[in-house]
């Protein structure tokens, strides 16, 4: 099936003001008859979930966390891009719309694009009324920083922690809303199922985390806002909780699952340091502002780094990409680092780490300076490495970090089932085949903020509230579904923990589908990952019981999910027999080591329809078309 995204047509620039006024309205006091599910608090969730009921919706908000402001978004370090131009470096709505275009790699959908670029700056100005603690400048300015893949400093920032703070101005928001009684928060549920009634979303079942109840909850809509899967990898540097889960259960009752073999290996993240590990941790690509990636020309090389000298290092960024250098994107920036270790230039255990040097920004700036931007990022790299990176340079590698692929959606943020909307990570939108850097944050609260309170009204506007309610017989056999597959995995009783096979799982894809795939190595995975899925059901070990909090029977639903969705994981970058962003096939490269496209087959979103685990899925296509920036190879030299 050919999809369609439904994108205004005419100039981009009208695009969305255009779409504004032609979508309908609900009334103020009809508002309040409609029920809206919102699945995930964190900046896409939370944002939402505070607007719609800011707007008079009733909302109810769900997280597995015990509070909502723990979502995962609190993790983000670096900032969030908006066009507002104050540093006065040329940038303009249509240069983040072109950067981000030209960034994914042209494998993202320009309307969306141009509408992320536009709202940009309403983020900004929201997030300042809310009182987020941006870093200024001298003057009181608000300040602004770079970010990989732009010339320009656009990046607006609170030291290094300013999803916390982003989070924290959402989920204010949020608690007003809550106090208010217009959103009720239902902490510590994991949404394991979606409910669809004659192909339309009408609610969800979770289970309640502390008592283990399966739970029904309706709604007039759904909107799933519940993060990335990156997490498939096992080692990554999202938190332990994220998951497939939310978006899998909604392809398994018919929501499309666009481009999962998008994933974004971040490029400064702490080299792993060894099998114990559950977690890599991120080093923020704002440090790459200041500090100059490099490994030694040599060979092998055993001196400390403070002793090689300069005209016996290798800067392979500044190097290979001048314009760009350090800031290269993170897919170019990432393979360069697999690159130099690969060559055996590779440093510090193992050889698979790369030097990030402050030593000449320090020169230049004071270590102070220094301090005041990255401090808290220098003080964690500290705690892990015991290594003070004020006095010798860091050690970093890539690590899996974002899934730029998610849930298909139109420029409504609906999916292909009528009254599933889905935000953030967890849709496929804006982000193509690679994420420019602070560009996570501005998604989530754009479509938080500024997207859905729009385009849900349009829906809702054309249907009756309350019409199906959790006594419908669809909600009873959902809850039977869940209540039977979490017996399921208690009663398997076998010798592996859930850990332990999801860290088999997590090899399979890094060693296969990581940072560089071929063709033998997906179908090597396609061949692992089912075996693995058998073994799981044959072999798991879950400790406890169902009716109670259980973290092991948590992290198995989890795990299970993921070892369906990794399949088809493989199989989207198997059949996409093309290099793009972070989708590297090693069949696909220049001579000199780039991405190879291939605009005249691929250029368009696969969307996959779920037909049974052990069956084939179905691709369906949506033509990606490039209007206002002309499809071009892209460079950074
Ligand atoms: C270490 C780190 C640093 C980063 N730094 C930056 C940065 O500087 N700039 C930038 O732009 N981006 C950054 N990112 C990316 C960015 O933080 C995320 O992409 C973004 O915050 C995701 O927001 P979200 O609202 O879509 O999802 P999340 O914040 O992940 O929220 C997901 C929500 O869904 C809920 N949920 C999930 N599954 C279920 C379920 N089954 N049932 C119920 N609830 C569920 C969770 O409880 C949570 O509330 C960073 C990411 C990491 C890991």
């Amino acid at each position: 099936m050919i999809l369609d995204g439904k994108c205004p047509t005419g100039p981009i620039q009208q695009s969305w003001d255009k779409h504004r006024q032609e979508m309908k309205l609900v009334n103020p006091a009809n508002k309040r008859k409609f029920k809206i599910l919102m699945v995930g608090t964190g900046l896409a969730g939370g944002a939402g979930a505070a607007t719609l009921g800011e707007l008079g919706y009733n909302v109810e908000a769900f997280c597995y966390q015990d509070s909502a402001r723990r979502a995962h978004s609190i993790a983000a370090q670096g900032g969030i891009n908006a066009a507002k131009n104050y540093p006065n470096d040329g940038d303009s709505i249509y240069r983040l719309f072109y950067d981000t275009v030209k960034g994914g790699d042209f494998r993202a959908r320009e309307a969306d694009v141009w509408r992320l670029a536009q709202v940009s700056n309403n983020i900004i100005d929201q997030c300042v009324a809310q009182g987020v603690p941006f870093a200024r400048d001298y003057a009181g300015y608000l300040d602004n920083r770079s970010f990989g893949g732009a010339q320009v400093s656009r990046t607006f920032y609170a030291r290094g922690q300013t999803g916390q703070q982003l989070l924290l101005g959402a989920y204010s928001a949020l608690a007003r809303q809550a106090k208010a009684g217009s959103v009720k928060i239902h902490a510590r549920r994991e949404m394991l199922d979606l409910v669809v009634v004659d192909g339309v979303a009408r609610g969800i079942t979770c289970r309640n985390l502390i008592t283990g109840e399966i739970e029904s909850h309706w709604g007039d809509a759904v909107v799933l806002a519940t993060g990335g899967y990156v997490n498939v990898f096992y080692l990554s540097t999202n938190a332990m909780g994220c998951s497939v889960t939310a978006a899998w259960k909604a392809a398994k009752k018919g929501a499309y699952f666009a481009n999962p073999c998008y994933t974004q290996i971040h490029p400064t993240c702490i080299p792993q340091s060894g099998e114990h590990q559950s977690k890599l941790t991120l080093m923020s690509e704002s440090l790459r502002n200041d500090g100059r990636i490099w490994v030694p020309k040599k060979e092998g090389e055993k001196r400390h780094p403070n002793e090689i000298p300069e005209e016996e290092r290798d800067y392979y960024l500044e190097r290979k990409y001048p314009s760009f250098g350090n800031l290269a994107p993170r897919d170019i920036a990432s393979r360069a680092a697999k690159e130099a270790c690969d060559d055996k230039r590779g440093i510090g255990p193992g050889g698979r780490g790369v030097y990030l040097d402050y030593a000449a920004s320090i020169k230049r700036l004071g270590e102070n300076t220094i301090r005041e931007r990255y401090g808290n990022l220098f003080e964690m790299y500290e705690k892990i490495t015991d290594e003070n990176a004020y006095k010798e340079p860091m050690r970093i590698y890539p690590a899996p970090h974002y899934s730029m692929g998610g849930l298909w959606v139109d420029y409504n943020c609906m999916s292909n089932v009528p009254g599933l909307f889905v935000l953030g990570e967890a849709n496929f939108s804006v982000h193509g085949a690679n994420r420019l850097g602070a560009s996570a944050l501005m998604q989530g609260l754009a479509d938080g903020y500024f997207v859905i309170p729009y385009t849900i009204a349009h829906y809702l506007a054309q249907i009756t509230p309350g019409k199906i309610k959790d006594d419908h017989p669809a909600f009873k056999e959902s809850k039977a579904a869940v209540e039977n597959e979490t017996k399921k995995l208690l009663s398997i009783n076998g010798k592996k923990t859930p850990a332990e096979l999801h860290r088999e799982l997590g090899k399979i894809m890094w060693n296969n589908v990581g940072m560089a795939r071929s063709e033998q190595s997906l179908k090597e995975a396609l061949k692992q990952i089912p075996e693995l899925r058998e073994q799981f059901w044959k072999n798991l070990k879950v400790a406890g019981s169902g009716a109670e909090f259980n973290q092991q029977l948590e992290n198995a639903g989890r795990l299970a999910d993921f070892l369906e969705f990794a399949e088809l994981f493989a199989k989207d970058a198997l059949h996409r027999d093309e290099s793009c962003g972070g989708h590297f096939r090693v069949e696909h490269q220049t001579e000199d080591g780039e991405a190879m496209r291939d605009d005249e087959n691929f250029c368009y979103a696969a969307a996959w329809e779920f037909k049974g685990a052990d069956k084939e899925p179905e691709l369906h296509k949506e033509p990606l078309k490039f209007e206002n920036v002309h499809l071009a190879v892209r460079s950074y030299k």
